[in-house]
């Protein structure tokens, strides 16, 4: 495994930096955030009415004297409330995906963009990835931030980069094959997809590409998904989070040893809350990631309840960077699911599926209203092979998915296996769950 000297640093004194000092620079950094903030016509106002000046928050914990904000209160005020240059230092918006509702815009000066391609070239360097590397980038450009973020985090780094874009499989894999791609950024659940064409187009990854490393991000998946990627791509592949309200990608991210993501802490502050109480949960337990962004400047944001469940993993990581990890993102608390009680995650149907020989690439929750009673029916594709196979076979494994949920999530669901390929989860963010519940929340 890396040690601290293996030179796997882009960015040495930053990511090198101990507790002390991680901890010394965000409270160093707290003043010039307030007075960048009161800027803007939100804070401004907020500062106000609590009596918040710049000489009054000397430390982390004395940001806990302002309130949280989420993406219900950015739609609401509008994020033009938030912009805390004069527009004319905009050079770009981005916006949000829009995965739980309207999306929303964040605005960026050219400092902001500059300083996001360094952190996304830091990630990338982190785990390998050298100016000699092809990169092929196949998360949608345009307003989503995961496809331009990589983009001009490579090339900064100096890779060849192939900005190839989502969807259109055939052509992706032809670029890589072309190109001699070694490295490729991808939403999980279209890998899947991908690795499905792989198949059908008799291709073995190993043998016939020169693929080495897989970024893999944007929705939550099981670190089942990740070995059947890694085994399928021949690749190894590192979770990366962020979100477009902290500039997008580039704000947790996975150093080869694999144990959870480094949160980069000279840049943001996190908080782990309990998003009933919004109390701060103890170091190590479940909760929801709030952030605070410390260098923004056309939108900082202070306290951005992000609405993604993980925890802290406590101990020290393998490579010596002393940025607090994060485990894996469970989901969006609004990606739960109550079905006879129990509360459901998608990742914990995927976790199941995904150990089981025969099942396919992809997989859909659907809820429905039978009597009085809700119901889970689980649509799994199954293999090439399963679907071409003996019938009974097909049978033993629907009685064997049965009951391994069961056992999981304490809830037997219906289970339709189907055929390779029917389940379109689209190119972007994969939608999990079709909640055909009356008065539903979910779509
Ligand atoms: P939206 O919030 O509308 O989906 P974004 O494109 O800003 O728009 O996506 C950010 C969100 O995507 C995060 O808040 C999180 O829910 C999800 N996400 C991003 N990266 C990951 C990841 N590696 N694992 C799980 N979820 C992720
Ligand atoms: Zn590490």
């Amino acid at each position: 495994m890396e040690s601290i000297n293996s030179g796997n640093c882009w960015d040495r004194k930053n990511e090198l930096l101990s507790r002390e000092e991680i901890e010394g620079m965000q409270a160093h950094k707290l003043s010039s955030l307030i007075e960048r903030c009161s800027e803007s016509r939100y804070y401004k106002e907020m500062f106000k009415r609590k009596g918040i000046t710049p000489d009054r928050i000397k430390t982390t914990k004395d940001i806990k004297r302002i309130d949280f904000i989420d993406k219900s209160i950015l739609r609401e005020e509008t994020s033009w409330r938030f912009l805390a240059v004069k527009g004319e230092h905009v050079v770009r918006m981005h916006s949000s995906s829009g995965t739980t509702g309207q999306a929303t815009v964040v605005f960026h000066t050219k400092g902001d963009i500059e300083e996001w391609a360094e952190l996304i070239a830091r990630c990338m360097y982190m785990v390998g990835v050298r100016r000699q590397d092809v990169f092929q980038n196949m998360m949608g450009y345009g307003l989503f931030t995961g496809g331009l973020g990589f983009h001009y985090g490579a090339e900064r780094l100096g890779c060849m980069v192939i900005p190839s874009g989502a969807g259109n499989s055939k052509r992706q894999i032809s670029l890589m094959r072309e190109f001699g791609t070694t490295t490729i950024h991808i939403i999980p659940s279209y890998a899947l997809r991908l690795q499905s064409v792989f198949e059908e187009l008799n291709i073995d990854p190993e043998k016939d590409l020169k693929l080495t490393t897989a970024f893999i991000g944007a929705e939550p998946h099981s670190e089942r998904l990740r070995e059947k990627l890694e085994n399928a791509l021949g690749v190894d592949a590192y979770n990366s989070y962020g979100l477009s309200e902290m500039c997008g990608p580039g704000v947790a991210f996975e150093c080869r040893g694999k144990a959870g993501m480094h949160l980069w802490e000279d840049k943001y502050i996190m908080e782990i809350i309990d998003p009933k109480t919004l109390e701060p949960m103890p170091d190590g337990e479940e909760g929801e990631l709030v952030l605070t962004s410390l260098n923004r400047e056309a939108m900082p944001l202070i306290r951005y309840r992000t609405h993604d469940l993980t925890r802290i993993v406590k101990g020290d990581c393998v490579c010596g960077r002393k940025h607090r990890r994060i485990e894996r993102i469970k989901g969006r608390t609004d990606d739960m699911f109550i079905i006879k009680g129990v509360n459901i995650f998608p990742m914990q149907v995927e976790r199941v599926l995904l150990k089981t020989v025969g099942v396919g690439s992809n997989y859909q929750i659907i809820l429905h209203r039978k009597g009085s009673a809700d119901n889970m029916k689980v649509k799994v594709e199954v293999s090439d092979e399963m679907w071409r196979g003996d019938l009974e076979d097909l049978k033993r494994l629907k009685i064997r998915l049965e009951s391994e949920m069961r056992d999981e999530i304490l809830v037997k669901p219906e289970l339709e296996l189907v055929e390779p390929g029917l389940i379109d989860t689209g190119e972007g963010k994969a939608k999990r769950v079709i909640d055909e519940r009356d008065g539903a929340i979910l779509e």
